[in-house]
């Protein structure tokens, strides 16, 4: 299968306009404006996303921020609550600096006037599954991703040194034998441009659209993982996803999440036949971490036939629930679901791409001026599976640093320089994108989704080969064929790696090797770079 190409167009940068900047940062997330912050502290900033600003996962954030604030809590309880839901296999000092370095992060975000919620004056910390205590911060009850991204927007916004440009899509990286000059951007309105920069930043998110059910934005379509992929960046643990466990489950209405948080404060889970069943499966039962709570809602699925299982909170106070819950409750009334009167339908969907473009603590990449943050990024901090409400703050805490990373080792500009790549457009047949888009979603649901064996891996596999046969090499002028050609990529990591891994751990499930093999895989990584292939390894 070709996923080696460079580059996904034929260009000449001599022949193209461009613009300038110190620092490029791809994508709007909480990940992208942090990096961007702290690298306008060195010089200009441009930050392209390739829709409205806030269109991202961050915007879509509930539960809240896990951090280290209140005096009963300590960095070692936040640390091992990470490891235990890493599954022997985070970097211990990637969690170390998350947990110290966060309240300094969070404080920052109280200074630019950030609001959280408080009782009496005090922070109304939640506890979520995996958390041995209540330590997660939040926003208007379940909307804390919206109040993040207003304050990080806000602050950009003020700053002169940052310019935004929104419907900007990034279809490359432009590089050179093993150095990042930029991207080649195809701007809405204006055409396709060269952005030359001596840092560029890959912020660019998550997976969630790889599958047929996801609680991700439209956005997360992997383009980070595979932008960098094709510029030489090593891309790591992508086999682990993280499903979500609740998502509602009603035809015709979007996979809204229902946040973790509904299950740390009572909320109790029941089969079809109104049964709890959490029980059987873990002693922690619905604060059992996301992998065994999602594994235990698809294996009560299956087995009582059923599309979904319920969400069941109508033993909870309703004014409670309205005050927490707010988005919630109207949301699930809006369907004709009164919370305090009937279960909730939820079913578990992809929501976290654990893996990523391969950094160190610093965000540097090991391409050289190319650096990844966020979502995007894999320095080993989630291990096999991440503990929930860990990725904002990873955002803010690892954003912060790429930036200052990017911002201090900056030199002079460079002049605007040739580069090139040829491929000849073969004038294909007319293609039903959005059909093979839907049939990979489809596939990866099914055979590369909670579950998988060698056998639905050789499945996808030799799908996603006859595919890319026609789609990756395909030249294609518009970002919704790019897209393709990225998921396709992405997939195809995703896949592969988890045929390699052959034992279940974290965010991977293999039904033909269920359980942990420590002997064989512990501290083990899956590497994949377009010089080396696949590679097995410590990090
Ligand atoms: C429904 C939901 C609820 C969640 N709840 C929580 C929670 O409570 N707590 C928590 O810690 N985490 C939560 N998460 C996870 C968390 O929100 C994300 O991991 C985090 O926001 C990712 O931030 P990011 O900056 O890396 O990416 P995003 O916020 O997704 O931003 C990615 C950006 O990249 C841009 N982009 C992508 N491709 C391109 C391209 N080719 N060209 C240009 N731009 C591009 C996009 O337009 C977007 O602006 C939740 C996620 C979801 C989906």
């Amino acid at each position: 299968m070709d996923i080696t190409k460079k580059f996904l167009i034929s260009f000449d940068t001599e022949k193209m306009s461009s613009l300038e900047t110190d620092v490029l940062v791809i994508g709007s997330g909480v990940a992208g404006l942090r990096a961007a912050i702290e690298s306008s502290r060195f010089g200009k900033v441009l930050i392209i996303t390739k829709s409205k600003f806030n269109e991202n996962n961050t915007e879509r954030a509930q539960g809240g921020i896990a951090v280290v604030l209140s005096k009963r809590d300590s960095f070692k309880k936040h640390r091992e609550d990470s490891l235990r839901a890493g599954k022997k296999l985070c970097d211990v000092e990637a969690v170390n600096i998350l947990v110290k370095e966060g309240p300094a992060r969070i404080k920052e975000l109280l200074k630019w006037g950030i609001n959280f919620d408080k009782e009496k004056g005090n922070f109304l910390f939640t506890r979520e599954a995996g958390h041995c205590m209540r330590r997660i911060l939040h926003s208007q009850g379940d909307s804390t991703g919206k109040e993040l991204e207003k304050i990080l927007i806000r602050k950009v916004k003020q700053n002169e040194n940052i310019r935004i440009l929104e419907y900007t899509y990034a279809i490359d990286l432009l590089h050179k034998e093993g150095v990042c000059f930029g991207a080649i951007v195809e701007i809405k309105g204006q055409g396709r441009k060269v952005i030359y920069a001596q840092k560029t930043i890959v912020a660019t998110g998550g997976i969630g659209q790889l599958y047929r059910e996801t609680t991700n934005s439209v956005v997360s379509t992997g383009c980070g993982v595979a932008l960098a992929y094709r510029a030489g960046a090593k891309i790591i643990d992508m086999e682990f996803i993280q499903f979500h466990p609740t998502t509602l489950y009603i035809a015709g209405a979007s996979r809204i999440l229902i946040s973790e948080a509904a299950r740390g404060e009572g909320g109790v889970l029941r089969n079809k036949f109104g049964i709890k069943f959490m029980k059987k499966y873990d002693k922690e039962k619905e604060l059992a971490s996301r992998d065994v709570v999602a594994r235990a809602i698809f294996n009560e699925m299956r087995d009582t036939k059923s599309a979904y299982v319920y969400l069941d909170l109508t033993h909870l106070n309703v004014e409670f629930l309205k005050k927490r819950f707010p988005y919630i409750t109207k949301t699930c009334f809006s369907f004709g679901i009164d919370v305090k009167k009937h279960f909730i339908p939820v079913c578990p969907t992809a929501h976290y791409m654990i893996g990523g473009i391969k950094t160190n603590k610093k965000g540097e990449t090991g391409i050289v001026n190319l650096y990844a943050c966020g979502e995007t990024a894999c320095l080993g901090l989630h291990g096999a599976n991440r503990l929930a409400s860990n990725s904002l703050l990873e955002g803010l805490v690892f954003g912060y640093r790429a930036g200052i990373c990017a911002g201090e080792s900056m030199g002079k500009r460079r002049k605007a320089f040739k580069i090139t790549n040829k491929f000849k457009d073969e004038k294909l047949k007319e293609l039903d994108r959005e059909d093979i888009r839907k049939s990979l979603k489809s596939l990866m649901t099914r055979f590369v989704g909670i579950e998988r064996d060698r056998e639905t891996l050789l499945e996808a596999r030799k799908e996603m080969i006859f595919w890319s046969s026609y789609v990756i090499r395909r030249l294609f002028s518009i970002p919704e064929g790019w897209e393709l050609q990225n998921m396709l990529t992405v997939a195809k990591i995703i896949q592969e790696s988890a045929l390699l891994r052959k034992e279940s751990r974290g965010g991977h499930y293999r039904k033909d090797y269920p359980v942990e093999n420590d002997m064989k895989w512990s501290g083990k990584h899956i590497e994949f770079s377009i010089k080396d292939g696949c590679r097995i390894g410590k990090i």
